[in-house]
């Protein structure tokens, strides 16, 4: 039995899809119940044969993104170097969900982006602009690149150079284009998912999954749906300093443990007052606080 290096790409149930750095593909066990394994992850291996092997070691992650589902916080995604948010000018997107990924990855400490796609239907163009303003988007220096998906050689050129070197995490609702997007930068991306997925699931119904695609330029991982991500891990001090924008406002505070809530004299809330903090960003400060406030209450089991 030999070692190896290499990267999860998928995971099912408690077996997780590795691509070795020479470049072949095991199926790996972990040892006992550990469960912290999470795609992206980077791993040593105990290669056990020609198809199985067993997870031995997590190197240090460049970052971790959450992801919640009804109860429990989970781990979504392992050295996600950036995250794209795919949204278009028709459907509708959820600027609240858009919220919550751009905050995940504030957290995470991770840059991100929005993709706006469907530009060749312009007629609700403007208005997605605008709605973007109007959620504080562009005034968070988080950039918006307009596309339509459907004109691959376009979105290649555009898009690929800002895939080079980086571990991009696509997320959308669904409806908004993700899998054209996908499709339009890597071009077989069917047929890797449906070789992972036979690996995986060794003849079982196919689910969708979270999955990472290892290309010689770049990395890229598309997760299925939109998942919420979890902001529950997120406790006063990491939430406030997701919200970088309301840091220089706190000094304005008349009270030094001041929580931005409902005290007199909060810089922050004059600085929503006045335009200068986004109204919706500062709602979903609230949200999370009372988020994680209700978390803590039902692990304690008020
Ligand atoms: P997903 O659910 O986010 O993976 O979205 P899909 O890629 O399946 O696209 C949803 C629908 O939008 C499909 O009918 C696509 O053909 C359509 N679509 C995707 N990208 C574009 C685009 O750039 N322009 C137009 N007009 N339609 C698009
Ligand atoms: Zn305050």
């Amino acid at each position: 039995m030999s070692q190896g290096q290499g990267q999860v790409l998928a995971s099912y149930g408690r077996h997780y899809l590795v691509e070795l750095d020479t470049g072949s593909t095991l199926i790996c066990y972990t040892r006992g119940k550990r469960n912290d394994v999470a795609v992206g992850d980077q791993v040593t291996v105990t290669v056990s044969n020609a198809s199985q092997g067993v997870i031995e070691a997590i190197q240090p992650r460049a970052s971790l993104l959450y992801r919640s589902d009804a109860f429990r916080t989970k781990l979504f995604a392992a050295n996600v170097s950036q995250l794209w948010i795919v949204i278009a000018t028709e459907p509708h997107f959820s600027p609240e969900l858009v919220q919550r990924a751009i905050l995940a990855a504030q957290a995470a400490a991770i840059p991100c982006a929005i993709i706006l796609n469907k530009i060749d239907l312009p007629a609700r163009l403007r208005a997605t602009r605008e709605q973007l303003q109007e959620q504080g988007i562009p005034a968070l220096q988080i950039p918006v690149y307009e596309i339509s998906a459907h004109d691959a050689k376009a979105t290649q050129e555009h898009l690929l150079p800002k895939l080079y070197g980086q571990t991009t995490m696509l997320m959308g609702q669904s409806g908004m284009g993700k899998s054209s997007l996908l499709n339009a930068l890597i071009p077989d991306a069917q047929s890797r998912t449906q070789a992972i997925s036979t690996a995986l699931h060794s003849g079982r119904h196919t689910t969708t999954f979270t999955q990472l695609y290892r290309l010689a330029n770049f990395r890229l991982i598309d997760s299925p749906g939109f998942q919420a991500f979890g902001l529950a891990h997120l406790d006063d001090e990491a939430r406030l300093a997701a919200f970088s924008e309301f840091h220089a406002h706190i000094a304005h505070c008349r009270f030094y443990n001041c929580t931005h809530h409902d005290e007199p004299g909060c810089g922050v809330r004059a600085a929503v007052t006045q335009g200068e903090i986004n109204a919706a960003r500062y709602a979903l400060y609230r949200q999370l606080t009372a988020e994680y406030q209700s978390a803590i209450q039902q692990r304690q089991g008020w």
